[in-house]
């Protein structure tokens, strides 16, 4: 990006985020679920708990959410990097609506240039201040870099992406089980794409260095629906 490109660019998040405070002043309540840094993983617990025990409230009214949004606009303050996986549908797993969560889905979750300019885009002109790196048991992507042979087509770009932060375990393949292996290493996947959202950008860097946005790691369990956060 030259710097006439980068002037201009950090104009329109100036003016976009100058839209977010009037927006926020205005409303009546915050559309977002997360508002303060400290609420995000409470509110995500709390939504999951919804969801295990079938207590779930947000699918009820997404009617006036979508009206209120489509007026008002978003101001997401939890953006989520999660699979694509179909069990793992963000919103849902967490009870949360319209207007309410950033999402980012890729199979195997991984931060790229394209993710991470979207959460860019979230941090500094929408007001995330919360970036969750969402993994899941039995993911398939994981599961396919473990096992490292050639993909055709443009799969090989996932597990290429996936397998720096599992090269530990890779040497240590034989001494677990084929689940404890996998297991494992969907948490080493989550632990280093947290890593990486600082390393694939110099804003998130920053911006997480100034404490203006947090990086969570979480993993979601597709036999039960609970999702644990890591310490
Ligand atoms: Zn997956």
């Amino acid at each position: 990006m030259n710097r006439k490109t980068t002037i201009a660019t950090v104009g329109i998040f100036a003016a976009c985020l100058t839209l977010v405070a009037a927006r926020v002043a205005t409303q009546d309540g915050m559309i977002s679920p997360g508002t303060t840094q400290a609420d995000a993983r409470k509110l995500l617990q709390a939504g999951n708990k919804r969801f295990v025990e079938g207590g779930m409230e947000s699918h009820t009214w997404q009617q006036e959410q979508v009206v209120k949004t489509g007026a008002e606009g978003q101001i997401p303050s939890i953006g989520v990097l999660s699979c694509a996986d179909s069990r793992v549908p963000v919103e849902i797993i967490f009870d949360m609506g319209v207007g309410d969560l950033f999402v980012n889905r890729v199979a195997g979750n991984f931060e790229s240039q394209e993710s991470s300019g979207t959460f860019e885009y979230g941090v500094h002109a929408l007001g995330v201040h919360t970036i969750v790196v969402l993994g899941h048991t039995k993911c398939g992507a994981v599961s396919a870099t473990l096992a490292g042979k050639p993909l055709p087509g443009n799969m090989g770009m996932l597990t290429a992406a996936i397998r720096p932060g599992l090269e530990q375990l890779i040497k240590e393949k034989g001494a677990k089980s084929e689940a404890a292996l996998l297991d494992a290493a969907v948490e080493a996947n989550v632990r280093f794409q947290m890593r990486q959202v600082d390393a694939t950008s110099e804003l998130l860097k920053k911006a997480h260095a100034e404490g203006k946005i947090q990086v969570l790691g979480a993993i979601y369990d597709v036999d039960t629906g609970k999702v644990r956060f890591l310490d």
